[in-house]
């Protein structure tokens, strides 16, 4: 019979299939198959005859079975051996055609095996097995239908075609449900599924199977013997035309296939490209997606390190004047509801100095701290940098208003706390300014409270409210600044010169020199208004160096007019922030330098405030100049606070009272004590003294009864510019006339003392 179907037309997935192990269920089909190879030799009468035939039969079977062609488009595989089982059962019997179908299911498995294919431990068993089984079973239903295992159909060919349908009918039924179950059992395939699966190959290898055994059996029945040979001779060729047709026709097949495979291929490859594209895309679309993201972060990152100090994360001055400038804009100024409030911590620098700027640091973020915890919402802080911050108030009803607020700041922002073990105050001066009229620009606004600011820090109060007046001080204050740094390279200054008179001898000692300026549009400006603002810009230093420079250089010049000024001093003021500063050392120096005056003859003179305000390091100072041989000279005494232990150790060659003391000296010589003590005081300490505001003759009586040693006022001349004093020299005039020297109208002064003039 046909073998076994996987054999016969050999599904490629069926061949994987058999190398798994059999479930014990199949293991039943060989042992039917063996008894159905046994019902086959019972119901065969073996001679000679049948078993030569069978043998040949065989023989064909192992020459020429595997004669086959593919059905193209199906899995089928025809094979001769099929046609001859079927052929067998015609002309020689069942039991033939049982043992032959056996014969021909093992030799295709072997055949097989020796090509490589591997089989499961049981498969050939089952496929031998199956083969026989199908093929007794037809015979059975054969014989049954017929009632005789009889197989001479040489006088009835209907019977024959009968016996060939019914045949390959019950041969297709065991098959198709072998292999179902097979599969079923071995694969886990549904048994429907795999039925379907095969039934097509099977039915048409059958029905064809079966048509070319009922051929051959009427070709040999009936036909004569050269008929049969011109037949088979015609079967052969078209079997070779065929099989070639069949070859050309699978090879086109083939070649579409592949062609068409290709073409799925090329579209599945577009496919996959265009999958990969669109991945890219989308790749890169959640790139842009992020890069865009991560811009729009860091430009808000930017634009809050723009408006925001690193430190504490307040607002900044940038932002606090953007604030104030769109306030401004929508006329906050008249509608009075916001105040801006100016904070300096003081002594901020010393806490940087002495505990280091890590815990500067930490004090700035505190102080922001509770700057935030004290604010309302609508209110804005900022820190403008250094130990500077501002608060904008929103939403203030009134003054009282914000000077309550300011307050509650001042006490929040006081409070002692501690850093790393060190309890720390901090102290702050608070200005409030309201918006006006007046401001057009947010610095403006900003302006005014630091000036409230400084009003608090000058007052040494807490908190204070900003002043027109103060603003209008403030805004000259800046305006006479800014027109002092031009003012020596546009020639504005010019040195003016004051007798220092020896009250003994009534000689002219030397100068005190005083710097003039003449403002293109102010005018004179007085020394009281421009220098103060000298010493708090720093121009005093390089001010100062050109003074000394110009005096030295003068009073070289005038000593050379006659003998008795070869010996004529200068008095040059020097400011507190100049004796601190190193350059006063070396500007000294240049100064002697340059004019060739001899140090002697060139005297600074110290503020008795300035001198005290720092006397340790006065005295350091002091006794480096007065290294250089130059002299000292405490100006304004009375008028600061002196420790007589510190002056005592302080290296000074004069005193000079301060003009108020001789002022207060009345025509009668009262409020004259403390001239005296001052005078006494000098002379104990073994210094000269000078007495400067002398403007009458009862002061200058007095001073010489004193025994004060050198007198400068208008009563001998004002300041005077160059060329007037230089006259004055030339003149060799006398500074104290004679008969202005008597202490009592009409009283002569003693002889002793008229002698020395
Ligand atoms: P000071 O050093 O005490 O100078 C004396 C001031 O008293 C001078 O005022 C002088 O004109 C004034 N004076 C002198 N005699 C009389 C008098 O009899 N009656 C009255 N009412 N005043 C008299 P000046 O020139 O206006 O200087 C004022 C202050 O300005 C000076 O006081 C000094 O502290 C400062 N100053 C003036 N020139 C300079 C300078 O070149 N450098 C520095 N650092 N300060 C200077
Ligand atoms: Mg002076
Ligand atoms: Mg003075």
């Amino acid at each position: 019979m046909t073998g076994f179907i996987s054999l016969v037309s050999i599904p490629t997935p069926f061949l994987s299939l058999v190398k798994k192990p059999i479930q014990k269920l199949i293991l039943l089909v060989p042992f039917m198959g063996l008894l159905g190879l046994a019902y086959a030799v019972h119901i065969t009468s073996w001679d000679f005859s049948f078993f030569s035939k069978l043998v040949g039969l065989a023989l064909v079977i192992a020459l020429f079975g595997n004669l086959s062609f593919e059905v193209p488009r199906t899995n089928t595989k025809l094979t001769f051996a099929d046609s001859v089982v079927f052929f067998s059962f015609i002309a020689l019997g069942g039991g033939a055609a049982i043992i032959l179908a056996a014969f021909e299911s093992l030799y295709s498995c072997v055949r097989w095996k020796m090509r490589g294919v591997e089989f499961g431990k049981y498969t050939i068993h089952y496929n031998v097995g199956l083969s026989a089984l199908g093929s007794a079973l037809a015979v059975v239903i054969v014989a049954v239908v017929r009632g005789t295992t009889e197989t001479d159909f040489s006088s009835n060919s209907d019977l024959a075609f009968i016996v060939l349908t019914v045949l390959s009918a019950s041969n297709f039924l065991v098959l198709t449900v072998g292999t179902a179950t097979f599969e079923k059992v071995v694969q886990n395939r549904s048994f429907f599924g795999a039925f379907r699966g095969s039934y097509l190959s099977i039915s048409f290898t059958q029905v064809l199977g079966a048509f070319v055994a009922g051929g051959l059996y009427f070709l040999f029945n009936r036909a004569d013997l050269v008929t049969s040979v011109f037949s088979l001779l015609v079967v052969t060729v078209l079997y070779l035309n065929y099989r070639q047709m069949f070859r050309d026709i699978n090879e086109s097949i083939s070649q579409a296939e592949k062609a068409d495979k290709e073409k799925e291929e090329i579209a599945r490859l577009k496919i996959e490209e265009a999958r990969r594209h669109a991945t890219d895309l989308e790749e890169m679309l959640a790139k842009e997606e992020k890069i865009s993201n991560d811009l729009r972060q860091s430009k808000s990152d930017l634009e809050h390190a723009a408006f925001h100090d690193s430190l504490t994360d307040l607002p900044n001055r940038a932002y606090l004047l953007e604030r104030l400038g769109l306030l401004l804009k929508l006329g906050v100024r008249v509608s009075q509801n916001y105040y801006v409030l100016f904070l300096d911590l003081s002594r901020f620098k010393n806490i940087n100095d002495s505990l280091g700027h890590t815990i500067g640091d930490e004090v700035l973020k505190i102080v922001a701290l509770r700057l935030r915890r004290t604010l309302r919402d609508k209110d804005t802080a900022a820190r403008l940098g250094g130990d500077e911050f501002a608060i904008v108030l929103n939403d203030v009803s009134s003054l009282d208003e914000a000077e309550e607020f300011a307050e509650l700041v001042y006490e929040r922002l006081t409070r002692p706390y501690s850093i790393k073990g060190n309890v720390i105050h901090t102290d702050v001066h608070i200005g409030i300014a309201p918006f006006d009229s007046e401001q057009i620009k947010p610095e403006d606004v900003l302006r005014d409270a630091d000036i409230a600011m400084q009003n608090a820090k000058e007052r040494s109060q807490g908190i204070a409210v900003f002043d027109k007046e103060v603003r209008s001080e403030y805004l000259e204050h800046i305006r006479l600044e800014g027109d002092l740094r031009y003012a020596c390279e546009r020639d504005e200054f010019s040195m003016h010169y004051q007798p220092l008179i020896n009250l003994r001898t009534g000689e002219l000692r030397g100068f005190e020199a005083l710097l003039r300026w003449q403002h293109p549009d102010l005018g004179f400006v007085s020394p009281a208004r421009f220098i103060p603002i000298c010493e708090d810009s720093g121009l005093i230093v390089p001010i100062t160096n050109w003074i000394l420079k110009q005096a030295t250089t003068r009073v070289a010049e005038w000593q050379k007019i006659s003998n008795e000024f070869s010996n004529l001093l200068v008095s040059v003021n020097i400011s507190g922030r100049h004796l601190a500063d190193e350059r006063l050392l070396t500007d000294v120096k240049s100064a002697l330098e340059v004019s060739k005056l001899s140090p002697g003859c060139l005297k600074l003179e110290i503020t008795e405030t300035t001198a005290m305000e720092n006397a340790e390091q006065t005295i350091e100072v002091l006794r480096q100049l007065k290294s250089l041989g130059v002299k000292i000279s405490i100006d304004d005494f009375g008028t600061g606070y002196s420790s007589l232990s510190y002056l005592h150790r302080l290296p000074f060659d004069t005193l000079k009272i301060d003009r108020s003391f001789v002022l207060a000296v009345s025509k009668e010589g009262g409020d004259s004590q403390i001239l005296e003590t001052i005078i006494a005081l000098t002379k104990n300490l073994k210094k000269e003294v000078i007495a400067e505001g002398i403007e009458t003759n009862d002061q200058l009586s007095i001073l010489m009864d004193f025994g004060c040693d050198y007198g400068q006022g208008y009563l001998f001349s004002r300041p005077l510019p160059v060329p007037d004093m230089e006259a004055e020299l030339y003149k060799k005039r006398e500074w104290i006339p004679y008969e202005q020297c008597a202490i009592t109208p009409g009283v002569p002064r003693q002889t002793e003392q008229r002698v020395l003039f």
